[in-house]
């Protein structure tokens, strides 16, 4: 079996059989001409249900999450939205990590509740309280991130498979902060990834795109592949064509990228630690973060996000967001240019004031692809900034 650079660059992206080229073309075509009524040439009918460029994008990705079928869509949230309508029923409930991005946590509360299902929260590293929080014949998914965002905590995925499946539930993974080069969680025994291919996928902060890759499995007698599909089309929130050919592109880099993006945020993460007014550094790939052990199990590299804990608190936190100047103020993440992020108010607004909310003494940076020394001199600068900021809120303020 070729490895994974090979993959990422061929699989489902063949030269056009037409003219040779070695790129295949981006279909821009809403629909096919039939050679007679429902006599299709190559399959193809109308683009909501299949368009070359984004079966092309399609076929890549689920060879290299190591799925039987994928599915892309218009972006992370219109996955994960087709996802859970295509499995759950009203009365279901649904088993949900708890330090998750904001807006799984948004659709699932405001959009699907109101549909009649339930959720409950957990401690994404405590087994023992997922384990407790499925409801015997009602829990349908268990719903899970690792690295989580923006605590960089890390779940046990083959743990987590046993608890789902021991309850005749699914699990599905949101693999969308390590990518399939660091992670591959249908290995693990999950039965779904999603994914936001807004972020390392693409890797460009240049498109919004997402997708949903299935395991080889049945959920209530119908194959995950055929319900996900029929959704897909059915419910049409599909990826255009431009934007399955700017991911396509992207993921054919992603092992290159995510090496870079590893490497320069381990440097950064040891060299933050030593720093002044730091009070904590999440980052997975340091060897006193709990889930090191279990990240270096399961993954092959730790990622790009590393978040930070002011010890001065929020003043720091912020200033210190406002301040940096190659680290961009910008929600998102995975792209080649380093942002900075202050989710409590940014990426998790949606989730402040509920016992989800992130603390305000925290700022997440993604960490790009540029030369690690001028990510340092950035991040020094703008620690300068946040200590001067914050003089008269000295870490003994809270006892
Ligand atoms: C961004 C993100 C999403 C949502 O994806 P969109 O493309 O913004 O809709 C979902 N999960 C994670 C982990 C994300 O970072």
């Amino acid at each position: 079996m070729p490895g994974f650079n090979t993959t990422a660059i061929h699989a489902g992206q063949e030269p056009d059989p037409l003219t040779g080229a070695v790129i295949p073309p981006i279909y821009q075509t809403s629909t096919f001409v039939q050679d007679g009524i429902n006599v299709l040439r190559a399959g193809h009918e109308y683009s909501r249900g299949s368009n070359p460029t984004r079966n092309g994008f399609e076929a890549q990705l689920t060879a290299l999450e190591h799925g039987a079928a994928g599915f892309a869509f218009a972006s992370g949230l219109a996955a994960e939205d087709a996802l859970l309508r295509a499995l759950l029923r009203p009365g279901d409930h649904i088993v949900l990590g708890g330090d998750g991005y904001g807006g799984t946590n948004r659709l699932v509360n405001h959009l699907l509740g109101p549909w009649g299902v339930a959720n409950t929260a957990v401690d994404i590293t405590d087994l023992d309280a997922v384990a407790a929080a499925v409801r015997p014949g009602e829990t349908a998914l268990l719903w899970v991130e690792t690295p989580s965002n923006p605590l960089l905590g890390i779940a046990d995925l083959a743990g987590w498979a046993r608890v789902a499946h021991d309850a005749g539930a699914l699990l599905v993974v949101d693999n969308t902060f390590a990518s399939p080069y660091l992670q591959r969680p249908l290995d693990l025994g999950a039965d779904v990834v999603v994914h936001s291919t807004t972020k390392y996928i693409g890797g460009h902060s240049d498109v919004l795109g997402g997708a949903v890759v299935v395991a080889d499995r049945a959920f209530r007698g119908k194959a995950l592949a055929e319900a996900v599909g029929y959704q897909q089309f059915a419910g049409g929130a599909v990826a255009g064509p431009q934007d399955c050919y700017l991911a396509a592109r992207g993921l054919k880099t992603l092992g290159l990228r995510m090496e870079r993006h590893g490497s320069n945020a381990l440097a950064l993460a040891r060299w933050l630690r030593d720093q002044p007014g730091i009070a904590e550094v999440l980052y997975p790939g340091l060897p006193e973060h709990p889930g090191h052990e279990l990240a270096a199990r399961q993954m092959s590299g730790f990622g790009g996000i590393v978040s930070l804990q002011f010890a001065a608190g929020e003043a720091a936190a912020r200033t210190f967001a406002e301040s940096t100047r190659l680290f961009a103020l910008s929600v998102s993440l995975g792209g080649v240019e380093s942002l900075v992020c202050y989710c409590s108010e940014m990426t998790h607004a949606s989730v402040r004031g509920t016992e989800l909310a992130v603390p305000t003494d925290l700022v997440r940076l993604s960490v790009g692809v540029e030369d690690v020394a001028d990510l340092r001199a950035d991040l020094a600068a703008g620690l300068e900034a946040a200590l001067a900021a914050a003089p008269d809120r000295p870490v003994l303020s809270a006892v």
